[in-house]
C-alpha cells in the first residue's frame, strides 16, 4: 500500500523536493477517504478519553509547515476530534521581549502539556532553528548548537511521559500561490494574508534548506518528523489522523481501575 506519510530512519537525510506535496497514498479520490477519516477521527476520540483518564502520558502534537501548509485546518479538521476539555493549543509568533530575553526553550517547556492532555503547537521551537536561520536573526554557532539542545529537551519530555509527535506538512509552491491568492480575495479569508507573507514566499529555498537540516537533524528515535504530503487538504487530514492513530494505539492506554468496590456500592434513593 502506498504510504500515507514519510518518516526515515534516524540519521537519514530528508530530501523535501523527491516527497510530491500532491502525493494521495493509496486514494484516488477524496470520497475514498472520508470513511477512513471518520473512522481515524471516531477511534482518536476514544484513545484521548483513555489519554485524560489514565493521565499516564500527554501527548505533544507539533505542526510546522510553509506559510498557508495547513495548520489551522489540520487543528480544526482532525484534532477537533478530541474534547477540548483535553487540549491545549499553544501558538508560537515572534517572540515578545521578556521571551527573548531568556533561553529559546523557556516560552517552550512552559506549553507542555501536562500528563492527561493534549498539547498541540501550532509552530513551536523549531522556528528557533529555521526563520531565526533564514533571516539572520541569531548566529549561525547559536542555531547551529540548538539542533542538538531540541534533541535534548524533548528526550527530557519523553522519559518524562510526554508523546512527542511532529508533523511537517509540505505544500508545494504552485498550492501556496493558489491559497494566497484564495485570501487575497476572498473577504472570509482576508484576515489571514499577510504581506511579509509574500517576502517569505521569496525565500521559498532558503526556507526548504532550513527545513531539511531540521527534519534531518532532530529526527530521533524518541521524537520523529512525519512528513505529510498536504496540497490536498482531505488526503492532509486522514494521513495526520492516521499518524497519531498509529502513535496513541502503540501506548496500551488503559482506563484507570477506579475505586475498589465501585460498582457494588448502592445508589442511594433522593426525594425531590
Ligand atoms: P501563523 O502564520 O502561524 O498563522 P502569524 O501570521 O502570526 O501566525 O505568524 C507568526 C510569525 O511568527 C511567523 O512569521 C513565524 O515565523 C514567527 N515566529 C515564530 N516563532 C519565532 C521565533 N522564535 N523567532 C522569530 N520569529 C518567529
Amino acid at each position: 500500500m502506498k504510504p500515507l506519510f514519510v518518516t526515515l530512519p534516524p540519521g537519514t537525510r530528508f530530501d523535501l523536493k523527491a516527497i510530491d506535496p500532491g502525493a494521495t497514498g493509496p486514494f484516488s479520490h477524496k470520497d475514498e477517504a472520508r470513511e477512513v477519516t471518520e473512522r481515524n477521527l471516531a477511534r482518536l476520540a476514544e484513545l484521548q478519553e483513555r489519554l485524560y483518564a489514565s493521565a499516564s502520558h500527554a501527548l505533544l502534537v507539533v505542526l510546522q509547515a510553509m506559510d498557508t501548509g495547513g495548520k489551522d485546518g489540520t487543528i480544526e479538521h482532525v484534532l477537533g476530534a478530541f474534547s477540548p476539555q483535553g487540549v491545549q493549543v499553544t501558538p508560537f509568533k515572534v517572540p515578545t521581549e521578556e521571551e527573548l530575553a531568556h533561553d529559546f526553550l523557556w516560552r517552550v517547556h512552559r506549553a507542555v502539556p501536562r500528563r492527561g492532555m493534549v498539547g498541540i503547537f501550532n509552530r513551536s521551537h523549531y522556528e528557533d532553528v529555521v526563520v531565526v536561520r533564514v533571516k539572520g536573526l541569531v548566529g549561525e554557532t547559536t542555531w547551529k548548537a540548538r539542533w542538538e539542545h531540541i534533541n535534548a529537551f524533548e528526550k527530557l519530555l519523553v522519559e518524562e511521559g510526554v508523546v512527542v509527535v511532529k508533523f511537517f506538512l509540505h505544500i508545494s509552491p504552485q498550492e501556496q500561490a493558489e491559497r494566497l491568492r484564495a485570501r487575497q480575495q476572498d473577504p472570509t479569508k482576508r484576515w489571514k494574508f499577510n504581506p511579509g507573507d509574500l517576502e517569505d514566499r521569496a525565500r521559498w529555498g532558503d526556507y526548504l534548506a532550513a527545513w531539511e537540516d531540521a527534519l534531518s537533524r532532530c529526527n530521533t528515535p524518541w521524537a520523529p518528523w512525519f512528513v505529510v504530503p498536504a496540497d490536498h487538504k482531505w488526503f492532509r487530514n486522514v494521513a495526520v489522523s492516521q499518524a497519531l492513530l498509529t502513535v496513541l494505539e502503540g501506548l496500551d492506554l488503559r482506563y484507570p481501575p477506579g475505586v475498589p468496590g465501585a460498582e457494588s456500592l448502592p445508589i442511594p434513593p433522593v426525594r425531590w
